[in-house]
């Protein structure tokens, strides 16, 4: 389900949604419209890294004090793909409430 605190006027983006000022991506929190989200069963990561490498939003940003990858739900779209690319099947991909 999404954020329904997310949701923006269609004439208020961009054309294309294209990101006009010089930086970066940031302020589009595509967390904000996910359905799905990433959880991590540490019994069975490595810490390979794998899931951070492939994330097309970056969204493994930080790992913990024990070398665990952490995702920014405020950047995860819900797409799986690091849960496909996992070699220990260690992420399960849930829905999310609400
Ligand atoms: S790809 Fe899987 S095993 Fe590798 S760091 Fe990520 S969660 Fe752990
Ligand atoms: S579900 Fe997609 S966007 Fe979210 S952390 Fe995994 S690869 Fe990245």
């Amino acid at each position: 389900m999404a954020n329904s605190d997310a949701i923006v006027s269609v004439k208020s983006l961009t054309f294309g949604c294209h990101i006009l000022e010089p930086g970066n991506a940031a302020g589009f929190r595509t967390g904000d419209w996910s359905s799905q989200t990433p959880v991590l069963d540490k019994e069975k990561c490595i810490k390979c890294g794998m899931c951070w490498i492939f994330c097309p939003e970056m969204a493994y940003n930080q790992q913990d004090e024990e070398g665990y990858f952490i995702v920014d739900l405020n950047y995860c779209k819900g797409c799986g793909i690091c849960a496909h690319e996992c070699p220990k099947d260690a992420i399960t991909m849930v829905e999310k409430e609400g």
